[in-house]
């Protein structure tokens, strides 16, 4: 296995990380300058009152099982944004290192990197080809000053997804040069493995997910980088030891047991159905110029007039996302899949307009 941890920032893998209060959870808590008493209209089991236990064990342990992945390879964080930010703090050094990201995508690769005061090489998606990862510019764009290479499948806004092969391909030809970020907050919808499998095979490899999407959580704010022990233990150094609060604890929690995994699967499905049911409909209309195939909770649309497609939806009250400033989406708007009512409001709005 080759070492990524050259590829780290040097005086991260040299920091000493924050010491928090010891968690005894046999022993009453007077160490930690908490409140004695929980404040009025705390419903939680654990109470707010109390410090939340840092990467709580039973939280890694239900992900690492619901992932498929030992609890070693699993960081939790207040959704995959904070794995992001974190995974450009601990690789790029501000000033002289980069990322490479495959535009049209989620645009928190770029804010995270600017942040940082990382560089940003862009690799576009190739439109002809179903948003396809371009090997060749890729490889010709590629530099030892690329730290991470982002790759979002399935793509948020595109929902195409990237080829297997090709994703493997990248890996092993970046071995021990860049670690390659595979985004897969959207693979639940998707009939395609987790990357998260092969974790063991791909030492360069940090896969994210989150609980956002299909779980219905994104207000509890939790995902999780899926890598090898030694990435993950460069990132606990680096998160704030309280990162997730007691309520996202719970809430994940009480969302993951057997029965409330089933009940998600049951609602993937059901939102499956409905995608291409709203396909069928948006097709049928004049103004729609394209519906893009899509692996995910949502809709890329092409319109004659996108403009007036998105005013036609918020005088209706329903609010689908502009993305016509990304490149190559001119004249697009991405749809989020909700319930049958809200799908077939919008496509009334839609055919009356
Ligand atoms: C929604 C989304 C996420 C999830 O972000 P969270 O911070 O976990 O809510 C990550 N990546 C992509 C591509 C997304 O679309």
């Amino acid at each position: 296995m080759t070492s990524v941890l050259p590829l780290a920032r040097p005086e991260i893998a040299a920091l000493e990380p924050y010491s928090h209060a010891r968690w005894e959870p046999s022993l009453e808590r007077l160490h930690a300058n908490e409140n004695p008493w929980r404040a009025p209209g705390d419903a939680t089991l654990g109470g707010l009152n109390r410090y939340p236990e840092p990467q709580p064990h039973e939280l890694l342990e239900r992900l690492a099982r619901l992932y498929g992945v030992d609890p070693a390879q699993v960081l939790a964080g207040r959704g995959s944004d904070e794995g992001i930010d974190l995974l450009v703090r601990g690789f790029c050094r501000a000033g002289q290192d980069s990322v490479l990201i495959c535009p049209p995508t989620f645009g928190m690769y770029k804010v995270a990197a600017r942040i940082q005061g990382a560089g940003v090489v862009e690799v576009p998606l190739d439109p002809d080809r179903g948003f396809a990862l371009d090997e060749t510019r890729l490889w010709s764009a590629w530099h030892p000053g690329i730290k991470l290479v982002f790759l979002c499948t399935p793509n948020n806004p595109t929902g195409s997804s990237l080829d297997p092969a090709v994703i493997e391909r990248v890996l092993r030809r970046l071995d021990g040069r860049s670690i390659v970020v595979v985004d897969e907050a959207y693979v639940e919808f998707t009939a395609v493995d987790s990357l998260a499998g092969r974790l063991g095979e791909f030492p360069n490899l940090a896969v994210l997910r989150t609980l956002s999407k299909a779980y219905a959580l994104a207000g509890a704010r939790c995902g999780a980088v899926l890598a090898a022990p030694e990435i993950i233990g460069l990132l606990r150094r680096m998160i704030p030891p309280y990162a997730l609060s007691v309520a996202t604890i719970e809430a994940v929690l009480a969302a993951t047991t057997p029965e409330g995994l089933e009940e998600a699967c049951r609602r993937v499905g059901l939102l499956l159905d409905e995608r291409e049911r709203l396909r069928g409909r948006l097709e049928a209309l004049p103004g729609v110029r394209r519906v893009y195939p899509s692996n995910a909770n949502f809709l890329l649309v092409g319109f004659h007039d996108a403009g007036r497609a998105l005013d036609a939806g918020i005088r209706r009250h329903l609010l689908v996302r502009d993305v016509r400033g990304q490149a190559g989406l001119g004249d697009c708007l991405r749809i989020t899949i909700g319930t049958p009512d809200q799908n077939d409001r919008l496509a009334a709005a839609l055919e009356a307009a």
